[in-house]
């Protein structure tokens, strides 16, 4: 039996102007099933799609009938028989069974209609293949798939920094310690510090790894584990590093409407919105971002960071990606290089993406100057010899570089307009769970 995907099977029926085709064989899993003496319908799904299936008891063998009976939700079954065209069907065609069998009778499967959202965690290796989760996963495939066709484009390499560090990039408070043989160590919440060392090999860099952050809060943007898309470049300044970024998201947003389509169209996003999600993005400064919210009433004094309510109100006024550069240097990171035309900001730019889902990239170009970056470490009450190999990056042939980060799963929320980070992730990793 040669079996082919539901979607081929439909595919081809199209192409080839066939009412009806012979001899087609399915297998996947049982979606939906419901019976009578005479006849019993299974709606059979695969990871392309889903076709009812019909069983006539008077034309099959004893066997096939007996099996149509057993089958229960998510049971795995082949089955074999005739396409037809159905217009009332929701894909168009339906399968008159012909032959099928099981691979394994399911016991009672634990998911029913209406279950709290902690129990569809608690069961998520099974609820994983729920049609909105898949469709998730079709769509974050497809958000990988653009950002590697991108750097190859823009002539990047693609490198493997460590996940085991010492040392921390992103600040103390969110670290995970792990014991490591008579040492200690963290797992990594940003490659950053890598991929500069990395540029001056390689010029132009980026890294798809696991970022870890001991998130304390509870929200529907952290993850304590999530995947990170970091990008350095040596010889970039503060504009290049703004055009990258804009170039990248609108990539992304027209690659996956275009690839995932389909997917898209099941989240409840059209893919035409990702279409107009094109550059130039309108860009503002820090400053200038506080006198919008002041016009709207909301007081945020100069030198506190923008939460997310305030961000919220600020994308109010956007409906594509905005560009916030130039934050108080004292909210920001230490390799973050100072504006050489106003000392009190830094060159740093956040993108927040509209519809309210915040954040999705934080960039800057790095501060070159040893002594520079001395000062501002122990500034932040750091010990600069802790980052002895990072200072010496500038000790040997230091050049203008600038980077950004941007978490692969904020991106997949947006664009899935899902309501938590959660769902962007198979196995999710929160404050409150590890499993499964
Ligand atoms: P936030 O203010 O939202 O916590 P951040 O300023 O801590 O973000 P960065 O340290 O700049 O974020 O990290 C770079 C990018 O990684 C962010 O723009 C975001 O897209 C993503 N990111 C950061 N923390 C998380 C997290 N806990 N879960 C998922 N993605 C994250
Ligand atoms: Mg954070």
């Amino acid at each position: 039996m040669e079996f082919v995907s539901i979607q081929t099977a439909i595919q081809q029926a199209i192409n080839q102007k066939k009412e009806v085709m012979e001899k087609v064989s399915l297998r996947g899993w049982c979606y939906r099933e419901r019976k009578s003496a005479k006849l019993a319908f299974i709606v059979l799904r695969d990871d392309t799609n889903t076709i009812q299936c019909v069983i006539e008891r008077a034309i099959v063998s004893l066997e096939t009938w007996t099996f149509a009976e057993q089958v229960c939700i998510e049971s795995s079954i082949w089955v074999q028989g005739t396409l037809h065209e159905d217009k009332r069907a929701p894909t168009g065609y339906e399968l008159h069974v012909t032959n099928m069998g099981i691979y394994q009778l399911a016991e009672r499967f634990p998911i029913t209609k209406d279950q709290s959202t902690e129990f569809l965690l608690d069961v998520r290796h099974l609820w994983l293949r729920s049609r909105e989760l898949t469709n998730v996963w079709k769509v974050k495939a497809e958000v990988l798939r653009a950002i590697r066709e991108f750097f190859l484009h823009k002539k990047y390499y693609e490198v493997t920094p460590p996940i085991i560090t010492a040392s921390s990039c992103e600040g103390g408070s969110t670290l995970f310690k792990i014991k490591y043989f008579e040492d200690e160590a963290y797992l990594s919440q940003s490659a950053q510090l890598y991929l500069e060392a990395m540029i001056f090999s390689l010029k132009r860099v980026y890294a798809i790894t696991p970022s870890f952050r001991a998130e304390p809060s509870k929200t529907n943007r952290h993850l304590t584990e999530y995947w990170h898309l970091e990008g350095e470049e040596a010889f970039m300044n503060f504009e290049q590093l703004l055009s990258l970024e804009q170039e990248l998201i609108s990539f992304i947003c027209t690659w996956v409407a275009e690839h995932a389509e389909e997917a898209l169209k099941i989240l409840g996003r059209d893919p035409e919105d990702l279409k107009k999600i094109i550059t130039p993005f309108p860009r503002i400064s820090y400053e200038e971002a506080l006198e919008i919210l002041k016009k709207d009433g909301i007081d945020v004094m100069w030198g506190k960071d923008l939460r997310t309510v305030e961000e919220e109100a600020l994308m109010k006024h956007y409906d594509k990606p905005l560009l916030v550069t130039r934050y108080p240097k004292e909210i920001k990171a230490f390799y973050m290089k100072d504006d050489p035309n106003d000392k009190r900001v830094v060159l740093c730019c956040d993108v927040l993406a509209p519809e309210g889902y915040g954040e999705i990239i934080g960039s800057s170009e790095r501060e070159t100057d040893v002594n520079i970056l001395i000062a501002k470490l122990k500034a932040q009450g750091e010990k600069p010899e802790h980052y002895n190999w990072y200072l010496d990056l500038r000790r040997f042939g230091s050049v203008q570089h600038s980077g950004f980060g941007l978490g692969v799963e904020r991106v997949v929320r947006w664009l899935c307009k899902l309501e938590s980070i959660r769902d962007a992730m198979p196995f999710p990793r929160t404050i409150k769970r590890m499993t499964p």
